[in-house]
């Protein structure tokens, strides 16, 4: 289920106009919603919905799937059928596999209009049928597909040149009448990507999904999506995201999550304060953050957990977390809120951390705190 939360602390939500993605809403002051795009073969059906379910599991509202082949068309009834989560059909050249997708029940169907096929010409049927099924599209600009004539005008992949073409786009969906749209200008140059957003933002209400395209593998692309998200989304931009990465499909819906509870757009869940370490860390903290972070990460409750490597500073920097520890001469003293209520052997540490945060987190639960 989508957060509650819709809301930025940072800045007020650019007003952009409400689609529906099955039950998800986006825009219109909706949560902003987490998607992903399984990378199993869409026909092998058992292997896409497993996926589908880990993706559900680790938080995605929205799932994506590509449509390259007659096989993956005739799947998506079934995965339509049990996927826990609306089903979104990527669908590039064939403009067949649309129609087939939309009867096939997906909640939505994005389209890259720049390659498919005499889109001129068959873009009105798409949205007819669209309307008639009561489902929304996606414009999805690529830069790396950007239609030839405006790439030969702008002379590249400017943020002119994307927005140019989700313009024409937009214009010929509204023209024949079909507005339940929201639309993507995704880039791989995070400052590109920014600027094309901004300006697209500029031009009318919209949704907007935002995306970091070929962004990387997990390390460079997770940097990429938050500073380009975190940006925008700073600024009120944004309504629904997909963290693009050359990992796991998970890793992308753990990141996009992390990164909406960061911005205050999503309800928090556990985190962890852990300090750097320096020479007056009298225990290893690295590996002391990394066995409490893997202890609590399925922890559903707004719950701060701070590992401190010395008792100098550490419960006074920490105070802020529900529960901490600060370490020194081979013991560990634990506290809450900044008080320290007992001291453990260092061998001990990992196990109090954990059981205290477990009852801490039951108790936040039973007082309605877990949303
Ligand atoms: Fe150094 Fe102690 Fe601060 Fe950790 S808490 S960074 S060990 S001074």
């Amino acid at each position: 289920p989508v957060a509650l939360t819709s809301e930025s602390p940072l800045h007020p939500r650019r007003k952009s106009r409400r689609i529906m993605v099955g039950p998800v809403p986006v825009g219109g002051g909706a949560p902003i919603s987490v998607q992903s795009m399984t990378n199993t073969l869409t026909a092998d059906v058992p292997a896409t919905l497993q996926q589908i379910a880990e993706l559900t599991a680790a938080g995605c509202d929205i799932v994506r799937v590509a449509v390259p082949s007659q096989d993956d068309a005739d799947a998506l009834p079934e995965i339509v059928r049990k996927s826990p989560i609306p089903v979104i059909a990527d669908i590039h050249f064939q403009s067949k596999y649309v129609f087939q997708a939309i009867d096939a029940g997906c909640a939505a169907v994005r389209v890259n209009p720049g390659n498919i096929r005499k889109f001129d010409q068959v873009g009105p049927d798409i949205c007819k049928a669209a309307t008639d099924a009561g489902i929304s599209l996606r414009i999805g600009v690529n830069a790396g597909s950007l239609d030839k004539e405006l790439y030969a005008k702008y002379g590249g992949p400017t943020p002119e040149a994307l927005v140019a073409s989700a313009l024409k786009e937009a214009r010929m969906f509204e023209d024949v009448g079909f507005h339940d749209f929201k639309i993507s200008v995704k880039h791989h140059d995070v400052i590109t990507m920014v600027e094309t957003y901004r300006l697209l933002a500029s031009k009318g209400d919209w949704p907007l999904h935002l995306g970091v395209t070929e962004a990387g593998p997990a390390w460079q692309g997770t940097i990429k999506s938050c500073l380009a998200f975190g940006a925008l989304l700073a600024e009120g931009i944004g309504d629904t995201i997909r963290v693009s990465l050359s990992a796991p499909p998970v890793e992308e819906v753990k990141v996009g999550c992390k990164l909406l509870e960061y911005m205050g757009l999503r309800p928090r869940k556990f985190d962890i304060i852990s300090c750097p370490s320096c020479g007056r860390a009298q225990v290893d903290v690295i590996q002391l953050a990394s066995a409490v972070t893997e202890g609590l990460k399925d922890v559903t409750a707004p719950i701060r957990v701070a590992v401190m490597g010395c008792i100098v500073n550490g419960p006074g920097e920490a105070r802020e977390a529900d529960l901490g520890v600060a370490s020194g001469n081979g013991k560990g003293q634990i506290f809450i809120k900044g008080k320290v209520i007992k001291t453990v052997p260092e061998d001990q540490i990992v196990d109090t951390l954990l059981t205290i945060a477990n009852d801490i987190a039951a108790q936040m639960e039973a007082d309605g705190q877990v949303p």
